[in-house]
């Protein structure tokens, strides 16, 4: 395909996904200040994330909402902290996570595992890890506009139970889809935005770092952020 037809298939498929979007009602976002992340609420409400979590997942059940039923082995929910203060939103499940049901557990995982244990000092069991997708995509082709649609009402709820207090957008679909937005994210990588309220910072995909390490050190200038937005120390500061 030349440059020209791949810009306008882009654009086409920018332009699909938002006229899906406006279908489904979602609202485009004023140019609204970041917020500042919001204090936790009492421990009572912390004891109702795990079972509003749980409740989304009985939702989802044996899902068949789209065509990626038709492909995948799992479904991958997403694991972690339902209490999170910190949540990791991806793309959609690869081959290792459709074998195993988990959310990033291949290389790029691997690599997130890193970003977060050995980068930010968290622990990966005290976030929460998610997609855009709950289903693999065939051969890992990006997700398609009615798949996104079909699943955003299972993210919107996950994040609503958990309510955490920053949330990252890992790569294009991630950040696109917590910002509202068909913008790229070589523009959208750490300009911090929001959803419904909640801090958003846009970043890029461990896989994508994983072929291209020098935007590791974009990733941290990221992560430095959101320490900060949490409160958390920042390692080397
Ligand atoms: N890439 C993603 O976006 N999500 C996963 O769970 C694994 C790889």
């Amino acid at each position: 395909m030349s440059d020209k037809a791949a810009l306008v298939a882009d654009l086409l498929a920018h332009a699909r996904f938002l006229e899906g979007l406006d279908t489904v009602g979602v609202t485009w976002p004023a140019d609204a200040p970041t917020p500042e992340p919001g204090p936790r609420v009492s421990v009572a409400a912390t004891t109702d994330r795990a079972a509003s979590l749980q409740a989304v997942r009985d939702d989802l059940g044996d899902c068949h909402r789209c065509r990626l039923a038709g492909g995948r082995k799992t479904i991958v929910f997403g694991q972690g902290n339902p209490e999170a203060e910190l949540m990791f939103v991806g793309e959609a499940p690869g081959a290792d996570e459709d074998e195993q049901g988990l959310a990033f557990v291949g290389r790029a995982g691997q690599l997130l595992t890193d970003i977060i244990e050995k980068g930010m000092k968290l622990r990966r069991a005290d976030v929460f890890i998610a997609n855009v997708l709950k289903c693999r995509p065939p051969q890992n082709r990006n997700p398609e506009a009615d798949e996104i649609l079909s699943c955003q009402p299972f993210l919107d709820a996950q994040i609503r139970a958990i309510q955490p207090r920053v949330i990252v957008g890992l790569g294009k679909f991630g950040a696109q889809w917590l910002l509202k937005t068909a913008e790229p994210i070589t523009r959208l990588r750490g300009r911090m935005g929001q959803y419904q309220g909640i801090p958003v910072m846009p970043t890029y995909h461990p896989a994508y770092l994983l072929r291209n390490a020098a935007g590791k050190k974009d990733v941290w200038e990221d992560m430095k952020v959101v320490l900060k937005l949490l409160g958390r120390p920042v390692p080397g500061e």
